[in-house]
């Protein structure tokens, strides 16, 4: 096992981290009601056996409750935060204290407040409410149990004008949560709807992007982004002397297919080719359209007999490929001219080298790829 898995947070599970960094504040008003217990014993209020019991249930239940969330148990609850019960549980040790506390019972009350305003994190003004019901029958709980087993030394109008205090309290705190809880529920909408604004702006940005450097017709990269791409690599070889060939690729009679399949045939077939062909290559090339009817390839990192290969590996592609949605028998070819950059040359050279080299495949027959002769 990993180490990390021991650690006193999860290290993968933001939600259950969050539950427990709550789960320590809790835990420091729980032992904020333990030093004020020690106080109350180191003013005689309390007897040692009761704020033994009463500090170590505090120690052991928070104990407990931290295993619980630590282990991911808690998640089998409908409030996976176990925020209610935290404090009802809390709620009941602090009225056993407060039961054996004599006079400064009260005092307890105002700690009781304190633990209720844990729920802030997690509850709204209905949950508080119940809430405060249930910390509520607690406290009536145990005063009957005063008047029942310490009537005599128990002062019940006293008890019950706390009560009604802290009551009031409660309902006034449990409105005052609601509203925040109630800000915190517009501002997390709004944080939602923030969100999902951005993702659509990252989405119509994207295409922006796409837009401004790919084809509209064939969704290839446009001439415009093809060229930066050759200047780039232009760039990147007169620094190291990196190889790069280009390609000119035209479509062989490509006005006899508009004339015979009129203007929308003529244009499938040119996205139907340059998406072959741009699927011919491999990663690092690029295939973009050049204008009308000719594409170009940068083939990067390449000599010419490599740049050769993939220049007949396309051709042979394109010349497989069937258009059964415009003519069964229709059969389409290209004519490619190869130039090899050199290093000291600028881009245009090559670029016309591959132009006359494709000159040559067209006047030698079409359908086939053609090397400019090398230069010095
Ligand atoms: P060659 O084998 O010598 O290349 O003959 P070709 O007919 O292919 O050459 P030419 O340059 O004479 O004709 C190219 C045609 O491509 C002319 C033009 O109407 C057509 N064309 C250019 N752009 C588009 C387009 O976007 N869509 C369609 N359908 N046709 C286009
Ligand atoms: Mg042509
Ligand atoms: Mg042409």
């Amino acid at each position: 096992m990993k180490p990390s898995q021991w650690g006193i947070f999860p290290t993968n599970d933001p939600e259950q981290t969050l539950r427990l960094r709550r789960f320590f504040v809790g835990s420091a008003i729980y032992l904020m009601t333990v030093a004020f217990a020690l106080l109350c014993w180191a003013l005689g209020f309390l007897d040692d056996r009761i704020t033994i019991t009463y500090a170590s249930t505090i120690l052991a239940s928070n104990v407990i409750l931290y295993c619980v969330l630590r282990s991911g148990l808690n998640k089998r609850f409908k409030d996976p935060s176990l925020t209610t019960f935290q404090i009802m549980v809390s709620a009941a040790q602090g009225m056993y204290v407060m039961y054996f506390a004599g006079p400064a019972r009260g005092a307890f009350l105002l700690l009781g407040v304190a633990l209720f305003s844990f729920g802030m994190f997690r509850l709204d003004t209905r949950g508080f409410l119940k809430l405060a019901a249930g910390m509520l029958l607690v406290y009536a709980l145990m005063v009957a149990a005063l008047v029942y087993f310490q009537s005599e030394t128990s002062n019940l109008r006293l008890d019950l004008l706390l009560g009604v205090a802290f009551a009031m309290t409660l309902a006034q705190f449990s409105l005052l949560a609601g509203m925040v809880s109630d800000l915190r529920h517009k501002v997390s909408d709004k944080n939602r709807t923030l969100a999902k604004q951005n993702a659509e702006l990252e989405v119509a940005l994207q295409r922006i992007n796409d837009m401004a450097i790919r084809d509209e017709l064939t969704g290839v990269y446009n001439r415009r982004y093809l060229m930066e791409r050759i200047t780039e690599e232009t760039v990147r070889s007169q620094r190291s002397g990196a190889t790069f060939c280009l390609c000119m690729v035209d479509i062989d009679f490509f006005k006899k297919i508009n004339d015979g399949y009129g203007h929308l045939g003529g244009d499938e077939v040119l996205r139907r080719v340059a998406r072959a062909a741009s699927g011919a290559l491999r990663e690092g090339d690029f295939f973009g359209r050049y204008g009308g009817e000719e594409f170009a390839i940068l083939l990067t990192n390449t000599t010419l007999d490599g740049a050769m290969v993939t220049a007949e590996r396309v051709r042979t592609q394109i010349h497989n490929l069937r258009f059964p949605e415009i003519n069964e028998n229709l059969q389409v070819s290209i004519s490619l001219g190869v130039a090899e950059h050199l290093r000291q040359d600028p881009a245009n050279v090559t670029l016309q080298q591959a132009d006359e080299a494709l000159y040559c495949a067209k006047h030698n027959g079409r359908n086939q790829s053609v090397a400019a002769p090398a230069r010095a």
